[in-house]
């Protein structure tokens, strides 16, 4: 699928940049001018060799004023050796030299970023996080990912791996994570959790009738978000609690670091106010006080344009 978007008039050069991000299943790309703003993007699903799948799609969107490309990736990427080490949701073989392989396909430079960390830059320069100077971003989806702008420039850590907030402890008796610890708060605030405990809650009550959940057989997190929406009062109430574990999480963040922002995005928070009001809530009741004043906490504004658009603005500032 091709959009294109009304030509833009410009009188003097531009300079513009490719983002992708590749997800486990879909791969998003825009054609990103310098200011952040999209010209033409492009959505494909991922196909079994990645490398030539890539390329093509920036052959696609190339145009003359193309700099860089920047890519988003589910996993952790290690800046000193532009590496994929632990890709999520995609085999390793089919990541790992990304870097190379893409650079050597199109002769163009190439950034390589965590889908966390190129989001949060993205909502930075152009979405929720605009005019601050230190924010802390969390994706709440399939994952929770985590990233830290301090100073106007993200924060990676020693090898890149720095902002992991969904695998923080918050049960130390909880359930197993993909990660190798327990507890973690991603087993219990993504989407796929929440549809894991919607479910135990609906087994252990069949009589749960107020719920139309009960009577899907398959249903997703966003289902739950839609029926809290209408008003159901169980998936009200897990949306609650689920609000009430990131708030858990949030307050960590804001006790350890004092930031001024906190941008919040996601599938988990197309709940809209419905989670933020209760993550919020928590927060506040968590967190030193004086900390928390200090702090906004607000939804992230780019939904899935933030990864593309972040990543774009990574190879921009990148050299
Ligand atoms: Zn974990």
């Amino acid at each position: 699928m091709l959009r294109r978007r009304p030509a833009v008039v410009m009188s003097t050069p531009q300079n513009n940049f490719i983002g992708i991000n590749v997800s486990g299943d879909h791969v998003r790309a825009a054609l990103v001018d310098e200011h952040g703003a999209i010209l033409e993007s492009k959505i494909e699903g991922v196909a079994k060799e990645l490398i030539p799948q890539l390329a093509g799609i920036v052959q696609a969107l190339r145009t003359p004023e193309v700099h860089a490309v920047g890519i988003a990736i589910p996993g952790l990427v290690n800046r000193q050796t532009d590496r994929v080490v632990a890709p999520r949701d995609l085999p390793t073989n089919m990541v790992e030299d990304l870097h190379g392989g893409l650079t050597r396909a199109t002769g163009l430079r190439v950034e390589l970023e965590n889908d966390a960390n190129a989001a949060a830059y993205g909502e930075f320069k152009v979405g929720a996080g605009r005019g601050s100077r230190n924010l802390f971003y969390m994706m709440i989806g399939n994952g929770i990912g985590g990233a830290l702008i301090l100073d106007g420039k993200l924060w990676t850590g020693a090898s890149g791996f720095a902002g992991e907030v969904g695998h923080i402890t918050i049960d130390t008796e909880g359930l197993d994570c993909v990660c190798g610890n327990r507890g973690c708060l991603e087993t219990v605030a993504s989407a796929p959790s929440i549809v894991r405990r919607a479910r135990e809650r609906l087994n252990r009550d069949s009589t749960s009738s107020l719920s139309r959940l009960g009577l899907q057989k398959s249903f997703t997190a966003e289902d739950v978000a839609h029926q809290a929406n209408e008003g159901d009062d169980f998936a009200l109430m897990m949306i609650e609690r689920t609000g009430k574990y990131i708030g858990t999480g949030v307050a960590s963040v804001i006790n350890l670091l004092n930031i001024e922002k906190i941008v919040l995005g996601g599938g988990v928070m197309d709940a809209g106010s419905l989670i933020l009001n209760p993550i919020i809530h928590e927060v506040k009741r968590r967190a030193f006080q004086p900390c928390f004043d200090a702090t906004e906490i607000v939804a992230a504004k780019l939904g899935l344009d933030g990864a593309p658009i972040g990543a774009a603005m990574l190879a921009r500032d990148a050299h």
